[in-house]
């Protein structure tokens, strides 16, 4: 019999990637030219040049390898990483599987570089390679849920595939209101939905969909609550920091405080698709914060779930990139003008937009109550916009302006239109 719950997940699809397919549709329809795609986290950039050269300058050592016919010889490979210079390889390296949990050399530079970056120990044994930091959100609930009554804490509005990890390893997705003037949790809120059952609560800033970066009082906030239940309880309640946006800040007040340096019962969860535009790539970790409860049984029960799910040996090529290119980014500043040019825009037309700090989403709020109906008119100006419903809330919408300035520009006049709209009915 086919899985009754699986299938209905296939079935359904995202929203998110559905409207994507039906921006698809208009495109054709209308030509690229006059539809505005703010429906998917795709980034336009290109990723850092470090990391096509590196490609290249592996792929040139390979294949002297190759010729040489030999095994285990030391070249050294140009590095833009001056923490990293090169690495031994040999034949077939660059293609073969590597330790289950990821290339012991590569796990030891990422470590190296969050230590040097943030002031932080850390411990490369603890952490975990993997395709994206969806599956290391999957592989963390599948860790931590072990029985029918427990409880993830998500702040609303989140990251939709947030309730299907938790669903699918047999955990309830348990949201928190957001306080709306700031879009931080709402702490009454926060606290009278932790219970006997929570085992763990996601974290996500930079913030999808909000663009709202967490300031370290809130995270000194967030963290205070949930050590005094887990006093309360008796139990850890951990902490999955899920930061894939963690470098794509405007603010420049604004640091990121690192999760380990505020509650030992954490798991960073990261990956290289926005920082560095490589989504397709499928490249990121899991890391266990050494300080954690048990902190080698958490990380043997992450490499279980990987074991369990399949998620072993990242891609290895892609693997032997990373440590080339850690503290290389795409040019965020193309992110940080396009934020200004629509926030500018959008609240001068008279929308009601939450201040974007980081990320590179938009949120602002629908002028219906339903995000939804908003968002199916909002096609008829060909501008593609995500319903706030898809995260948790009613009565906004998320525009993705990970796209092109022009774009972002000739857009303005559509949500005029579409303001005039509403304005008029
Ligand atoms: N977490 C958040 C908040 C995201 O926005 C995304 C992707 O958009 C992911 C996780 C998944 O990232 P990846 O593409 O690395 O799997």
């Amino acid at each position: 019999m086919i899985n009754e719950k699986i299938l209905h997940l296939g079935k359904e699809r995202s929203a998110i990637r559905e409207l994507f397919e039906q921006g698809k549709i208009l495109k054709e329809k209308y030509g690229e030219e006059s539809v505005f795609d703010f429906s998917i986290g795709n980034p336009s950039l290109l990723p850092p040049k470090a990391v096509n050269e590196t490609i290249e300058n592996l792929l040139k050592v390979s294949k002297i390898i190759d010729a040489r016919g030999k095994n285990n010889i030391d070249i050294e490979i140009y590095s833009p990483n001056n923490d990293y210079k090169y690495r031994k390889l040999s034949s077939n390296d660059l293609h073969g599987y590597t330790s289950a949990q990821g290339d012991n050399e590569v796990r030891d530079a990422i470590k190296k570089h969050l230590e040097k970056s943030y002031g932080v120990e850390l411990d490369k044994d603890l952490i975990y390679m993997l395709v994206g930091a969806a599956a290391g959100l999957s592989i963390a609930m599948n860790a931590l849920i072990s029985n029918k009554d427990d409880e993830v804490i998500v702040f609303a509005p989140f990251f939709p595939e947030y309730r299907v990890f938790i669903e699918s390893n047999g955990g309830k997705c348990i949201s928190v209101s957001p306080d709306y003037k700031t879009f931080y949790p709402d702490f009454d809120d926060f606290e009278k939905k932790i219970n006997k059952n929570t085992v763990c609560v996601i974290i996500n800033s930079p913030n999808n969909p909000t663009g709202v970066v967490y300031d370290e009082e809130v995270i000194k906030k967030i963290c205070s609550v949930l050590k005094k239940k887990e006093k309360e309880y008796g139990n850890p309640i951990y902490i999955i920091s899920d930061e894939p946006y963690r470098e794509l800040i405007y603010n420049d007040k604004k640091s990121y405080p690192f999760i380990t340096k505020y509650y030992d019962n954490s798991i960073i969860n990261y990956s290289f698709s926005k920082s560095m535009s490589l989504p397709g790539e499928r490249i990121g970790y899991t890391m266990v914060n050494p300080k954690a409860q048990d902190a080698s049984d958490l990380y043997l029960a992450i490499c279980g779930a990987g074991r369990a799910k399949g998620y072993v040996c990242a891609g290895t090529l892609f693997q032997f990139v990373i440590p080339h290119v850690l503290g290389s980014y795409s040019d965020f500043s193309v992110y940080k003008r396009n934020s200004q040019i629509l926030y500018d825009a959008l609240t001068k037309i008279g929308y009601e937009v939450v201040y974007p700090d980081g990320a590179f989403y938009l949120f602002v709020k629908a002028l219906c109550e339903d995000g939804k109906e908003f968002s199916e008119k909002a096609m008829d100006y060909n501008l593609i916009l995500v319903p706030s419903e898809s995260f948790g809330i009613k009565g906004y919408f998320r525009i993705a302006y990970c796209v092109g300035k022009d774009k972002i520009e000739k857009s303005i006049e559509k949500f005029r239109q579409l303001y005039d709209f509403y304005k008029n009915k």
